[in-house]
């Protein structure tokens, strides 16, 4: 994927373009500006991760108790499941700074000393996209985060030296969707490690209800339940379709959302039961019909769709196959029964299938 930060506005007419769908698990602009308001304040809001929050909320308490900054912390899976929103509920719990930065955004080793030198004592310093910090700012971050020091080196040769530079005692809170991208010593650092995984239909439906109550609009439980099923297990994305489904409910209809409208309003869309868009359905459609359900290499495929493989693999594929449509062998990825099925195609049979959001 490319450095430069794809954050742009979503209009209904863009359902086309990669980085501008609907169901992008990535963070949009949009996103920033309209989502804010439903990021949850304590942790009673955040909904789900039970286990995960139970653990920080221990650490937290202990680490209060002993007048200590709480242990580093790794946040890893998938964007969109609230690694951002728990790093500044931690920083609220500690009664500490929450001060967010990115690892492309440290380029180099004074982008992060700046930061470091100005954190007070127990800020929280969030850190996300942390793989994909470079190596010398990487190096940097080891005796700040052990020892709470930054060394420098002056003068060259033999009369080097290195200057230690004291910090006050931060907590690091890491966030990543790609755990094996990090080095050994950096995760070897990290004292508290958490893996998030997708959200339940019923945990999203809490989402999805509570923050249609922050938007005051009016939800039927089954409402949300539309939306939940069609969020991809990702917070972020049943927060964006309740709002596409929010105005469509209040220009073309009473203004409450009830199932038939969230699939009125989301079919609009393109997004169909089981929150797969049209670029979701292309690739199963290419698999299924081209290649007669595959295996099917992602290159030969992408070739047919005339998208980039890497795109695909980042954007496509891991939804399909956390969904059980398709499933990757050694000679190519494959179409399931359940693919065909989603499509409303025989098992086998190739020629064109009804699909009335195509
Ligand atoms: P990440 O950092 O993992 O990409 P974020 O923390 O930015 O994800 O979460 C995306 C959005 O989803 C947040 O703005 C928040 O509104 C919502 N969200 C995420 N997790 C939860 C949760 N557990 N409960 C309620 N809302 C959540």
């Amino acid at each position: 994927m490319s450095d430069t930060p794809r954050k742009r506005l979503l209009g209904p007419e863009d359902a086309g373009p990669l980085d501008e769908r609907i169901v992008s698990p990535e963070d949009t602009l949009e996103d920033e500006v309209y989502g804010a308001s439903l990021r949850p304040r304590t942790f009673d809001d955040y909904v789900g991760q039970e286990r995960v929050v139970e653990n920080l909320r221990i650490a937290i308490d202990a680490a209060t108790r002993r007048g200590e900054p709480l242990d580093h912390v790794l946040l890893y899976g998938p964007p969109g499941l609230g690694k951002t929103t728990l790093g500044a509920l931690i920083a609220r719990a500690l009664g500490a700074n929450f001060r967010p930065t990115s690892g492309p955004t440290l380029e180099k080793p004074k982008d992060l000393v700046g930061i470091l030198t100005t954190l007070e004592e127990g800020d929280v310093l969030f850190i996300d996209e942390i793989h994909r910090l470079g190596r010398v700012v990487e190096e940097f971050l080891y005796p700040a985060m052990e020892d709470f020091q930054i060394d420098f080196i002056v003068d060259r040769g033999a009369f080097a030296k290195t200057i230690k530079l004291p910090l006050k005692r931060f907590t690091l809170v890491g966030a990543t969707t790609r755990a094996g991208m990090l080095t050994a010593p950096l995760r070897e650092r990290f004292g508290i490690v958490h893996h998030m995984d997708y959200y339940a239909i019923h945990e999203l439906e809490r989402i999805v209800t509570r923050s249609a109550s922050v938007l005051e609009v009016p939800i039927e439980p089954e409402g949300a339940g539309t939306i939940a099923r069609r969020s991809r297990g990702t917070p972020r994305i049943a927060n964006r379709l309740l709002r596409r489904v929010r105005d469509y409910a209040q220009v073309r209809a009473s203004g409450r959302i009830t199932a038939q409208v969230a699939a009125d309003a989301l079919a609009r869309e393109g997004v169909d039961e089981l929150g797969l868009d049209r670029l979701d359905r292309a690739f199963l459609r290419t698999l299924i019909e081209q290649y007669g359900g595959g295996p099917a290499g992602i290159a030969a495929i992408a070739a047919s769709l005339t998208e980039d493989a890497e795109t695909l693999e980042d954007v496509v594929e891991p939804y399909l196959l956390k969904a059980g449509l398709v499933i990757r062998t050694a000679s190519g990825r494959k179409a399931t029964p359940d693919a065909y099925r989603h499509l409303g195609l025989e098992s086998g049979a190739r020629g064109p299938a009804q699909d009335p959001l195509f």
